[in-house]
């Protein structure tokens, strides 16, 4: 036997060996992992604080044991004729995030469309910077009496971070939040890089009357690219409510749901809150925060 020649041969496999382990890496997203080994973060959202929350997305989501985020605004009727009900979906694990107190929005769109219910002392056009932050600490003090929780995400109302002006109010509440959901009006987009979202602009996809497997289509965007993918709820159901174009079918919820709790080992669906603070420190330790 010749040695030195096997123990090049064994070099040789073992630098090929690390090479494809370095690929595979870089494939899983630049050293960015995963909790015990998912391939993906899924959050699933509901906005505005509605009774179909609690009486449809509630019960699908604790049938299955997964957990979700719902952003409430202070002036939620739900949340002030079922404050219990509340209070019982966040001892049951999921997050109650801020989404403002009067749900203010800009009147005009940045298509040309015109949303006419966004009335004058709700449009978010006739706000400055001092006036939102305000309202977002209010909400927070609110959602602190309802949970007793100091850390907060924030779900942009209609997706806007403007106020007159056009002025942009980002940097001047991201003392008050972890991270913030910026959604997607039309259609949605799975975060892309996990190195260089923006924490306080996650994008999302916004439900509208879609079918479960769309959804799950999306979500396998993220699988494919090692990211995550937020889904943005409104009204789950038919009945009751508004929104009945954002409505989705509540089989179609469940379907969605059933699909990510068979897929659990490779798909992490958790809160808002909770992905992002993993994301958070997973930059940390990448070196690539502060
Ligand atoms: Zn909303």
């Amino acid at each position: 036997m010749n040695m030195p020649r096997t123990i090049a041969a064994l070099g040789l496999a073992l630098l090929f060996m690390a090479s494809q382990a370095i690929t595979e890496a870089c494939l899983a997203g630049e050293g960015f992992t995963w909790p015990n080994g998912a391939r993906a973060a899924v959050c699933l959202t509901y906005d505005d604080g509605l009774d179909m929350h609690l009486d449809n997305a509630v019960p699908d989501l604790d049938a299955v044991n997964l957990k979700g985020s719902f952003y409430v605004t202070g002036n939620s009727s739900s949340l002030a004729r079922r404050m219990d009900d509340w209070r019982a979906v966040v001892r049951n694990g999921h997050e109650i995030g801020n989404h403002t107190c009067f749900h203010p929005c800009n009147r005009h769109r940045d298509n040309g469309d015109v949303f006419e219910w966004v009335t004058p002392e709700q449009n978010l056009e006739n706000y400055n910077i001092p006036r939102i932050v305000s309202e977002l600490q209010v909400a927070n003090t609110l959602l602190y009496a309802l949970d007793g929780k100091k850390e907060r995400t924030l779900a942009y109302t209609c997706y806007d971070h403007t106020v007159a002006d056009g002025q942009d109010f980002i940097d001047q509440i991201k003392p008050f939040f972890l991270a913030a959901r910026a959604g997607h009006p039309f259609g949605g987009e799975i975060v892309e890089d996990m190195q260089t979202v923006d924490l306080y602009l996650v994008p999302g996809f916004e439900v509208v009357s879609n079918t479960a497997e769309e959804l799950i289509d999306f979500v396998n965007q993220a699988v494919k690219a090692g990211t995550m993918a937020v889904i943005t709820f409104h009204g789950v159901g038919t009945t009751g409510d508004r929104y009945a174009d954002l409505n989705i079918e509540r089989q179609e919820h469940r379907k969605l749901l059933a699909y990510l709790a068979k897929n659990r080992d490779k798909i992490w669906t958790d809160t808002f809150i909770k992905v992002m603070k993993h994301v958070i420190a997973e930059r940390k330790r990448l070196g690539w925060d502060k």
